[in-house]
């Protein structure tokens, strides 16, 4: 086991952030997952890390001031935070975030209060969200289990089997057997992500028409100089990263007003520490006109109200059906994992990099492409065995994209 953690520490730092020579890494991590951060830590002095910043966030206490502290807490942006993020963004740091959270760590907190801690993070971290969106540094998200989060995923096994049998779930999905030879297969990974990204790449299409058996009727337009993503992303400076271990998608931008009908989630999602199920939204020229949920409504439509550009979809994401996680017949309960089981959408801002040229433009320049502008972004899955899609092209030809919930080109 000790052999297979040093080997993913390696690969988040190596693969996921390509950590250069001198490079500061912010490092960000719950406090339960330390010992797996201080493995971070020595993998990335390993590559010559300039400084290791830690930045150490913990459920219990995140728990407690969401139900405990004074309203202006939420309200009032901090400067020292303001700098703390923008500082080292600017600077061109490397920024990893160790995921691991118990799903339901807000449940019960009002709905209120989490837009308004949310805008006020936005303001805090105005200029660090932009160039990340925007590919302006390196940055990594790879999650570590802890017993809260386990416990959920594995309900019927006793807490210290339950982060056993996360572990050895998590370090699937990213390649990693302990036989030090994940890095190359993860070259493998994106060499096949990339096939799939240019041949979307070179039929251009108009628009792509999504159908399933749970409602699911939904026509998503594209920009006209739209373009799809792998999982790997360059920085200004040309270095290469991975933004997301695992990561089995490739995607690109809706137009912004160009998404009608309606479209059902396919699996639970896990939004500010609660779980939303059976999402349902109707959706008229790009904007969510109705949100419901069988659980967590009042969670989604808080979501969907954080700002204008919360109403509509800034992600359009391709995920087999047949992808190593949802062969996996688990459902993680957190989006880094479930959103590489399946196809899926986000609603709120999208990347930059998803047109030609985008991450150069300004801020309106990206408005007049088509693409939709918010501070929250969150992805939710919507690929179903029987799911079909269908792209037209420019010059009226339907096309196969899915069939049968798997890649049909
Ligand atoms: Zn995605
Ligand atoms: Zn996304």
């Amino acid at each position: 086991m000790e052999e297979k953690l040093r080997e993913y520490a390696h690969l988040i730092v190596s693969v996921g952030l390509n950590l250069q020579k001198g490079q500061t890494l912010i490092l960000s991590s719950p406090v339960e997952c330390a010992p797996f951060a201080r493995l971070c830590a020595s993998a990335a002095y390993d590559l010559g890390a300039g400084e290791v910043v830690l930045n150490w966030t913990d459920d219990y206490i995140t728990r407690e001031r969401f139900l405990r502290a004074q309203d202006a807490a939420f309200e009032t942006p901090r400067p020292w935070r303001r700098a703390f993020f923008t500082d080292y963004a600017n600077e061109g740091a490397a920024y990893l975030r160790i995921d691991a959270e118990d799903p339901e760590t807000l449940l019960g907190v009002s709905p209120a209060r989490l837009v308004a801690a949310q805008r006020t993070s936005s303001a805090e971290r105005e200029t660090f969200d932009r160039l990340q969106m925007a590919n302006g540094f390196p940055w990594c998200v790879a999650g570590a289990p802890i017993a809260a989060w386990a416990r959920k995923v594995f309900p019927d096994r006793s807490e210290g089997d339950a982060v056993a049998a996360l572990w050895d779930a998590v370090l699937k999905t990213v390649r990693v057997t302990g036989d030090g030879n994940a890095e190359a297969r993860w070259r493998e990974h994106i060499a096949l992500l990339t096939a799939r990204k240019e041949k979307l790449n070179a039929l251009r299409f108009k628009s792509l028409h999504y159908t399933n058996s749970l409602g699911t009727d939904l026509t998503i337009e594209l920009p006209d100089d739209h373009l799809w993503a792998a999982g790997n992303s360059e920085t200004p400076a040309g270095v290469g990263f991975v933004a997301n271990l695992p990561t089995e998608e490739i995607f690109t931008a809706p137009l912004k007003t160009g998404v009608n009908g309606t479209v059902c989630a396919a699996l639970p999602l896990v939004n500010n520490g609660s779980i939303i199920e059976d999402i349902r939204f109707t959706v008229r020229e790009g904007r969510i006109v109705e949100a419901r949920a069988s659980r967590g409504e009042d969670v989604l439509n808080a979501a969907i109200a954080v700002d204008d550009g919360a109403r509509y979809f800034g992600e359009v994401a391709l995920v087999p059906y047949d992808s190593p996680i949802r062969s996996s017949g688990l459902l993680f309960y957190n989006t880094l994992y479930d959103e590489n089981a399946s196809c899926h959408l986000a609603f709120g801002e999208a990347y930059p990099e998803c047109i030609v040229g985008g991450e150069r433009m300004t801020r309106e320049e990206l408005n007049a492409h088509g693409l939709n502008h918010s501070l929250t972004h969150v992805d939710f899955m919507v690929g179903t065995a029987d799911l079909s899609i269908t792209g037209t092209t420019h010059d009226g030809r339907e096309l196969p994209v899915f069939r049968s919930g798997n890649f049909a080109l």
